[in-house]
């Protein structure tokens, strides 16, 4: 009878919290502080950090204390929140956030045969190995935007890529606006870019003619991602064949990055389905 009672495992009781705690305590009084302490750090709250992502096995500091077996002792680990905070606040410095929400894979309509392999064609891309560069030319209305964004976003997010978001007019005004020092930093920064979206390139009337500073620009940055094997998301209205005629160094990088993940709309009003019902 008393072996059978000491051979009892009291852990299994339905004990009380306290119970348990102050047995276990007793049981291993160093251990029993090194919990305490890996508990009390992880119920700090943390200011909002703006990912929202919200998180209460670290109370979104995106690390936890636990107790390391080695020692024991106390560590402090990237807790599991960690990649999607990351990756919401790398959406957020590149003010894409809110379109991610909005612009993904699986809101993405394919109501004509052109819009799925447009989808088709951008999920394989973020499959490759390494990213080559994805482009959109053409008519508008295909949803071009929509895909690029679902893109960036995945890639973001699968690769743990930091993104920069450049839509083409208002970036361009603020490159001129600024003070050389200050444009050249910022053309730095999109040069540099482990992943570059530029959306809307060349925006503007078909028969209207690119300024020659605009090809400069869109050259000097290009050309840069080029030489450097720097993954490049790329939209713009003009078709490919128009791209070719406003400059052909562009045109001929952009063909050979991409490969296969260059789609040229031609257009054609059914293919706008922005206006359908
Ligand atoms: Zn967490």
């Amino acid at each position: 009878m008393v072996q059978a009672i000491q051979g009892f495992d009291f852990g299994s009781l339905p004990l009380p919290p306290e119970a348990r705690a102050a047995m276990a305590r007793v049981r291993d009084p160093g251990r029993w502080l090194l919990e305490n302490k890996a508990r009390s750090f992880n119920q700090q709250l943390a200011p909002p950090d703006g990912s929202g992502v919200d998180c209460a096995r670290c109370g979104n500091k995106g690390s936890v204390a636990v107790v390391d077996e080695d020692g024991p002792r106390l560590v402090v680990r990237p807790c599991v929140c960690r990649s999607r905070r990351d990756t919401a606040l790398r959406l957020k410095a590149c003010g894409m956030l809110d379109r991610a929400r909005v612009l993904s894979f699986e809101r993405f309509r394919t109501d004509t045969p052109l819009q799925s392999r447009m989808k088709e064609l951008s999920l394989a891309w973020l499959e490759e190995p390494k990213l080559p560069w994805l482009a959109f030319c053409g008519q508008s209305g295909a949803g071009k935007t929509h895909l690029c964004t679902a893109a960036f976003v995945q890639a973001v997010a699968r690769r743990q890529l930091p993104g920069e978001y450049m839509l083409w007019g208002s970036a361009l005004r603020e490159i001129r606006g600024e003070p050389p020092e200050r444009s050249g930093a910022l053309l730095a920064r999109l040069k540099n870019a482990p992943l570059l979206y530029v959306d809307d390139i060349f925006k503007g009337r078909a028969d209207l003619p690119v300024s020659d500073w605009d090809l400069r620009l869109a050259f000097e940055l290009l050309d840069y991602r080029y030489g450097n094997y720097l993954p490049t998301i790329l939209s713009t209205e003009r078709s490919f064949p128009e791209l070719l005629r406003l400059d052909e160094a562009i045109a001929g990088r952009l063909r050979e990055r991409c490969g296969k993940y260059l789609i040229n709309i031609t257009p054609e009003p059914a293919k706008n389905y922005r206006f359908r019902g």
